[in-house]
C-alpha cells in the first residue's frame, strides 16, 4: 500500500513508498518507518498520509524497509502544525520534522552510535546484534551507515533501535556522554540525628570550627526542610561545596548517602499553595476570561513586577480544572529556572518542562510521557515545545511575547513561536494569552484593531512603584574626569552606598566576551576572522580570540603580526571587562557574571540565579539574560553602561528593540517599600526611546512607532520576506543575486529592493546577499509567496544557482 513519507530532509516534494502487508492502513499514520534513499542511504521517516493519487507515468515506487514503531509518535495535530508552519515560512515537512522531534526518534545513516559500557545483556543477542555490539568494542564512534557497511548488513536501524531501547547502545547526541544511571545518590540526615533537635544542635555547634562543614550542613538542612532530603550532585552545585567536605560529614556519621531510583526526571513536590490575587490582578483576571470569551487571543500589558505569574497560575488552575493542558512558553532557558520553582511548588509532577539543556534521554521522556501518558497537566518550555505531542490543550501562555528569541533564525524552520503557538490553539479550539511588560509593536497593534483582547495591569505588586529612570551623559561626563574606566563616578556612588547597605545591583552590558575587538595601535591592524567578514572577540579569561559567527579561535597574539611591536589594545567593552573593572572599583563586593559564556551547562544558570537570590553575590553583570523576567527581592539598582549600543541599530525596529530592552532591564530594579533606581550610561542622552524609558510610557514609543511604520510601509502595514543568496564564491554570489533581483523585479515591481548586503557580508566562507519584498497586508500573500518560490526554482536551475543556497525568511525580525 502507497504511503507519503516525511523525511528529515531539506529536499522539496513527496516521498512516496510502499509498505508491504498492511492491515490498518490509518494505524501506521505517525509511526516511524525505515526507508531507503538513493543507492546507499536509509533514513527513518514519519508515515504522513496514504497516498491515494496515482503514480505517475515511470516512477517506481521503493518498498519500505520496515516499521520502527508499534505506536504513533505523530499526532494529526502535530501534523497540522508541521503543515502550517512549512507552507507559512516556505520550507519543507522535512525540516520541520527536524525541529519537532527529539533526537533519539530521528535515527539517521549519519546518526553516531557508541557501546553503552555499563550494559549487561540479560537475554541471548541475535547475529545481527552480536555483530553490531562487536564492531563497536573498540569503544569508537561510529556512525550507522559504518557500521552496515562493515557488517554486511542491508538493514540495521531495526536491530540497534532495540539494541538501544534496551540500553546496549547509545544513539545520537546521547553518545556525547549524555547517558544517565539508573540511580542516584541522595543525601539524609542519619538516623541518630533525625526528628532530634537537640543532636542537632549539639553537633551544630561542635561543627563550629570546621567553617566548611558547618555551612555545608546548615545548607543541607535549609534545602532539605521539606523534603528530608536532596540529591547529592545538586547539594554541592548549590552550596558551591566540595565532595571532601560532604565526606568529612558522612563519616562522622551526620549524614547519609543512599542511592535511589530515578524516574530520570526530576521529581516534584507541591509544597506551595497559589498566592492570592491583589485587586488589580483579581481585576485583570476577570478581565482576560471575560475576552476570551469572544477572542481567541488576549494581550496582558502589564508593568515589570505587576505580577504576571500569579494570574497566570491561577489561569491554569482553571484550565487543568476543566480537564485539559496548558503550554506556557517563554523565551529562554534562563527563565525556566526560576519559573520551573514556581510552578511545581504549584503543580508539583503535573509540570513538564521541556528545553534544549536537558539531554536527549529527558527529551524524550517527557514526549513520551506527554504522549502516552496523562502525566503532564503544564508544560514550561522554550519554542520547540510547540510542537510536542498535546492531546487536549486549553491554552497557551507566550510569557514576553515581545522576546525576538521566539523566532528561530537559522536552520529552516524559520519560524515564530508566538505565530506559532496562535495556531496550535487555533487547532485545539484553545486560547491564547499573551503577557509582557512591552508588547511587540504587532501585537499592541492587533489588539489595538480589535483581532486580540487588550487587558492592561498598571500596578505592580505590593504598591511598588515604577523604577526611578535617572540618564547619564558619558560625554559631559569624560570631558569633566568624572569616569573611572567605564563607570561614571555617579554610577560608582549609587552602587558604594547600596552594596553598604546590603542591597544588590544588576550591571547589564549587552557584548559578552571582553572586548569587542582587539587593534595595533602602531598599524592599525585588527584581527578578522578567517572564514567571516568580522572582527574577533577577545576573551580574555580563555586567552582567545573568538568569532562570534562561526566559532573560529585563536590565542591571543603577544605582539602585532604585521609590524611586530607588542602594541595591541583591546577596544570597546564587554561583560569580562565589566566584570574586571567592577572587581577593581569595589575590591570587597561579590561579583558574578551571566552571559552566553558562563552558562554553557544546564547548571550554571540554577547555580548563578540561586546564588544571587540567596544573596551570595552583590552583584550581577550580564548580558540581556539578565533583563528577562527574572526577579530578585534585593535589587535596589541596575546600571546600563552603554545604552548607545541598543540604541544605534541600523533598523526599523530598533527604538521599539531599544525600549523593550531598557525597559525590562529597569523592571528588575525595586524592592518591597523601595523605589528602585536604574542609571543608564549615554553619549545621546537626547534619544527620543530614552524619554520614553524614563516616563515608562509605552504608549508614546507606540504612538511614534506605528506612525513610523504606516509611513515608510512596514509591518504591521506591509509583510515582509527576505530572501538570502549565499555562495562560496563572490562573483556567483553576485550573479545569482543579480538574476533572481531581476526576475523578482518583473514580478513584484517596487515591492521588491535591490540587491543589499548584510552587515556582516562573507560567513563561514559564504558570501551573503538579500533582497526584501514587501507585499501590502491587502495583497493576496499566499499568491506572492507561492510566486516567489516558483522564481528561486528557476533561478536554482540556472548554471550558478545549482551551487548556491537560497531561503526565504518570512516575517524576518
Ligand atoms: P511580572 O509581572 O514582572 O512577571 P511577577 O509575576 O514575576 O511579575 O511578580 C513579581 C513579584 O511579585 C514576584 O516576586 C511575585 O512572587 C510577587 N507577587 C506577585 N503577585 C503576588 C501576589 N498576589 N501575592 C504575593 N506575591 C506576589
Ligand atoms: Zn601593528
Ligand atoms: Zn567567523
Amino acid at each position: 500500500m502507497l504511503f507519503d513519507v516525511i523525511l528529515p530532509l531539506a529536499i522539496e516534494g513527496v516521498f512516496t513508498y510502499n509498505i508491504p502487508d498492511v492491515v490498518e492502513p490509518k494505524s501506521l499514520i505517525g509511526m516511524r518507518v525505515l526507508v531507503p534513499l538513493g543507492a546507499h542511504k536509509q533514513f527513518a521517516g514519519i508515515v504522513w498520509r496514504r497516498h491515494t493519487d496515482a503514480l505517475p507515468e515511470g516512477i517506481t515506487v521503493k518498498d519500505s524497509i520496515c516499521m520502527l514503531d508499534e505506536r504513533p509518535v505523530v499526532t494529526q495535530v502535530q501534523f497540522s502544525l508541521w503543515e502550517w508552519v512549512a507552507s507559512y515560512y516556505m520550507c519543507t515537512l522535512g525540516e520541520v520534522m527536524k525541529a519537532a522531534l527529539p533526537a533519539p526518534l530521528k535515527l539517521e545513516s549519519e546518526t553516531h552510535v557508541r557501546l553503552n559500557e555499563e550494559f549487561v545483556a540479560d537475554k541471548p543477542l541475535s547475529d545481527t546484534a552480536q555483530k553490531i555490539l562487536e564492531l563497536l568494542l573498540d569503544r569508537k564512534e561510529r556512525t550507522i551507515d559504518e557500521i552496515g557497511k562493515k557488517a554486511g548488513l542491508r538493514s540495521i536501524l531495526p536491530t540497534l533501535r532495540r539494541l538501544q531501547e534496551s540500553g546496549a547502545v547509545l544513539l545520537g547526541e546521547q553518545t556525547e556522554d549524555r547517558y544517565r544511571a539508573k540511580t542516584e545518590k541522595w543525601v539524609r540526615l542519619s538516623d541518630g540525628y533525625r526528628d532530634n533537635e537537640g543532636a542537632l544542635q549539639l553537633i551544630l555547634n561542635a561543627l563550629q570550627r570546621a567553617q566548611r562543614q558547618h555551612e555545608l550542613l546548615v545548607s543541607f538542612l535549609h534545602y532539605t526542610e521539606d523534603t528530608g532530603a536532596i540529591r547529592r550532585e545538586e547539594l554541592l552545585s548549590l552550596t558551591s561545596s566540595n565532595a571532601a567536605t560532604l565526606k568529612s560529614l558522612t563519616d562522622k556519621g551526620i549524614l547519609t548517602i543512599e542511592d535511589r531510583e530515578v524516574d530520570r526526571l526530576y521529581r516534584a513536590v507541591a509544597t506551595q499553595e497559589k498566592k492570592e490575587l491583589n485587586i488589580y490582578q483579581r481585576e485583570a483576571f476577570n478581565e482576560i476570561k471575560k475576552q476570551f470569551a469572544d477572542k481567541d487571543t488576549v494581550l496582558l500589558h502589564g508593568v515589570t513586577g505587576s505580577g504576571k505569574t500569579e494570574i497566570y497560575i491561577h489561569l491554569i488552575e482553571e484550565v487543568i480544572a476543566a480537564g485539559k493542558q496548558v503550554l506556557y512558553l517563554v523565551p529562554e532557558i534562563a527563565l525556566t529556572t526560576q519559573l520551573t520553582e514556581r510552578l511545581q511548588s504549584v503543580f508539583g509532577e503535573r509540570l513538564g518542562v521541556y528545553h534544549s539543556r536537558f539531554s536527549d534521554a529527558e527529551r524524550m521522556e517527557t514526549y513520551r510521557n506527554l504522549a502516552e501518558t496523562d502525566k503532564y497537566s503544564v508544560v514550561l518550555g522554550v519554542r520547540s515545545s510547540l510542537f510536542l505531542p498535546f492531546k487536549n490543550l486549553g491554552m497557551v501562555i507566550v510569557d514576553e511575547e515581545q522576546d525576538d528569541s521566539y523566532k528561530q533564525q537559522d536552520p529552516a524552520p524559520r519560524y515564530h513561536a508566538r505565530n506559532g503557538a496562535i495556531v496550535l490553539a487555533h487547532l485545539f479550539g484553545a486560547k491564547t494569552l499573551l503577557g509582557t511588560a512591552t508588547p511587540a509593536v504587532e501585537s499592541y497593534y492587533n489588539a489595538q484593531t480589535g483581532r486580540y483582547g487588550l487587558v492592561k495591569l498598571e500596578h505592580r505588586h505590593a504598591d511598588l512603584q515604577m523604577p526611578h529612570i535617572r540618564i547619564i551623559d558619558t560625554k559631559l561626563q569624560y570631558h569633566r574626569k568624572q569616569m573611572q574606566g567605564h563607570f561614571a563616578d555617579e554610577v560608582i556612588d549609587r552602587i558604594t552606598n547600596e552594596i553598604g547597605k546590603n542591597k544588590q545591583v544588576i550591571v547589564f552590558q549587552n557584548r559578552r566576551g571582553y572586548a569587542p575587538w582587539l587593534e595595533c595601535k602602531q598599524c592599525a591592524w585588527v584581527p578578522k576572522c578567517a572564514n567571516c567578514d568580522v572582527s574577533l572577540t577577545l576573551h580574555r579569561r580563555q586567552g582567545t580570540l573568538v568569532c562570534h559567527y562561526c566559532g573560529y579561535t585563536i590565542p591571543i597574539p603577544s605582539v602585532c603580526p604585521v609590524c611586530k611591536q607588542p602594541s595591541l589594545k583591546d577596544i570597546g567593552l564587554g561583560t569580562e571587562k565589566v566584570e574586571d573593572e567592577l572587581q577593581q572599583l569595589f575590591p570587597t563586593a561579590r561579583v558574578s557574571r551571566m552571559d552566553q559564556d558562563t552558562t554553557r551547562s544546564k547548571n550554571a544558570y540554577q547555580r548563578l540565579i540561586n546564588d544571587f537570590a540567596s544573596h551570595k553575590t552583590d552583584i550581577l553583570v550580564g548580558t540581556q539574560m539578565v533583563s528577562k523576567g527574572l526577579h530578585f527581592d534585593e535589587v535596589s539598582t541596575v546600571a546600563v553602561l552603554n545604552a548607545d549600543t541598543v540604541l544605534n541599530q541600523p533598523d526599523y525596529r530598533s527604538a521599539e528593540n531599544a525600549y523593550q530592552m531598557l525597559e525590562q532591564v529597569s523592571g528588575r530594579a525595586g524592592r518591597k517599600g523601595q523605589q528602585g533606581e536604574v542609571l543608564i550610561q549615554t553619549s545621546n542622552p537626547a534619544n527620543e526611546v530614552l524619554k520614553q524609558v524614563a516616563s515608562h510610557d509605552y504608549e508614546a514609543l507606540y504612538n511614534e512607532q506605528i506612525s513610523e511604520r504606516e509611513a515608510f510601509k512596514y509591518p504591521p502595514f506591509t509583510r515582509l520576506l527576505v530572501v538570502t543568496i549565499r555562495h562560496r564564491d563572490i562573483q556567483k554570489a553576485d550573479s545569482v543575486a543579480a538574476l533572481l533581483q531581476s526576475q523578482l523585479q518583473e514580478v513584484f515591481g517596487r515591492r521588491c529592493s535591490r540587491v543589499t548586503m548584510p552587515l556582516v557580508s562573507r560567513v563561514q566562507n559564504q558570501h551573503i546577499r538579500q533582497i526584501l519584498l514587501k507585499i501590502g497586508v491587502r495583497e493576496p500573500w499566499q499568491a506572492a509567496k507561492d510566486m516567489l518560490a516558483e522564481q528561486i526554482r528557476r533561478v536554482k536551475k540556472s548554471a550558478d544557482g545549482k551551487s548556491a543556497t537560497i531561503y526565504t525568511d518570512v516575517d524576518p525580525i
